[in-house]
């Protein structure tokens, strides 16, 4: 049903939120959301301005409040996973500060038991079990690639020459799937799966990879983004006719400001090429909300890697993510206003 209702939307973009928890340890701290509804309305209080005055309130397709799991969540994200399969093309995006639980919504946290299993998981397993059960009618080749972007620059992080776990050579050599030019991401390399243990085992040597090009672990992570594409290619055995779809699973740099005149060198270049991207991203998104005809996807590495999951008959859907601390209340209302341009 919510596939059918995505069709009426303009240009086919959802905007989901979701609110992390205060972890474990982080008592007596103070929450800016100040109500959820339901319909998705979601209201934010000022912490230095107590009362109606302080409260600014925006709208969403849903939101999830701290509570809810990574199995509530997926459950509203199937349907877009679904699509893929019937030959759509699919981008998926985490937004938000460091901290705010993009990685924990995208893939879960290290070590991530099934309950714990971000969207990243449950779309592949979700795709294959789709797969299966149209087996007798439809063939399904299921083909993965990881990257990452930083500094505007395209890495790949499952080739052979950065692999350092050993892939098993029967199921997952490196080769190419068979699928219509100019929708991979162009010199990354392509690896077939057959099944979840498969992606499994691909995505901890891509996050590994990730961590090792990386000086201080965490910050790196943080400031690149990261982009698993799913591609689907579906041959229907009775026709012979050959459906194709790709999802983009993306992970974005933490979209914190950094104060200029207190960073310089690397780190200050760092911050405006993400910048750079993010606002690219947000142009882009914008621009297919209001149905231009100028789609600004030249503009960044990032936008450029995810061309054929944005516009056309794409479905777009971004995860607005929030750090419900009050000490993040500034960072908190420029990710709503980011999102508010394109919802
Ligand atoms: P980001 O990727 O945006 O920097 P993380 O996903 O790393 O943020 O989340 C920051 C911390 O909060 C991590 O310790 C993560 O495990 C925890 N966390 C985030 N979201 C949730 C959640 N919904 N439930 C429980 N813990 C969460
Ligand atoms: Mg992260």
């Amino acid at each position: 049903k919510l596939f059918n209702e995505l069709q009426d939307l303009k240009g086919n973009i959802r905007v989901y939120c979701r609110i992390r928890p205060f972890l474990p340890g982080q008592t007596g701290k103070q929450s800016v959301v100040e109500n959820i509804s339901e319909n998705g309305q979601l209201v934010i209080a000022n912490p230095s301005k107590p009362g109606k005055d302080g409260q600014r309130s925006f709208k969403f397709n849903k939101v999830f409040g701290p509570d809810a799991t990574q199995g509530e969540v997926f459950s509203d994200i199937k349907p877009f996973v679904q699509s893929v399969v019937d030959g759509y093309n699919v981008c998926i995006f985490a937004y938000g500060q460091t901290g705010s639980g993009k990685t924990y919504t995208m893939t879960g946290p290290d070590g991530a038991t099934e309950e714990e299993w971000g969207i990243n998981y449950h779309a592949l397993n979700n795709l294959f079990r789709i797969s299966q059960s149209r087996r007798k009618h439809i063939l399904y080749e299921v083909g993965v690639q990881m990257v990452e972007i930083y500094n505007e620059q395209v890495r790949d992080l499952l080739s052979s020459d950065v692999i350092f776990v050993f892939l098993n050579p029967h199921t997952l050599g490196i080769t190419t799937i068979s699928q219509p030019s100019g929708l991979a991401v162009p010199d990354a390399s392509m690896h077939p799966v057959i099944s979840t243990s498969d992606v499994l085992d691909l995505m901890d040597i891509g996050f590994k990879n990730r961590a090792v090009g990386a000086t201080a672990l965490n910050a790196r992570s943080s400031r690149s983004h990261s982009v698993v594409t799913v591609h689907v290619r579906g041959k229907d055995l009775k026709t012979g006719a050959v459906l194709y779809g790709n999802l983009h699973l993306v992970d974005l740099a933490g979209s914190e400001r950094v104060d200029k005149s207190e960073v310089t060198g690397d780190r200050l270049r760092e911050a405006q090429h993400i910048n750079k991207s993010l606002s690219s991203l947000g142009d882009v998104i914008f621009a297919l909300a209001q149905k231009s005809p100028h789609v600004p996807y030249r503009n960044s590495k990032l936008t450029q890697v995810l061309q054929s999951s944005l516009g056309g008959q794409a479905k777009t859907l971004m995860l607005v993510q929030l750090n419900p601390d009050a000490s993040s209340y500034s960072e908190t209302m420029s990710t709503l206003k980011f999102a508010e341009r394109v919802s």
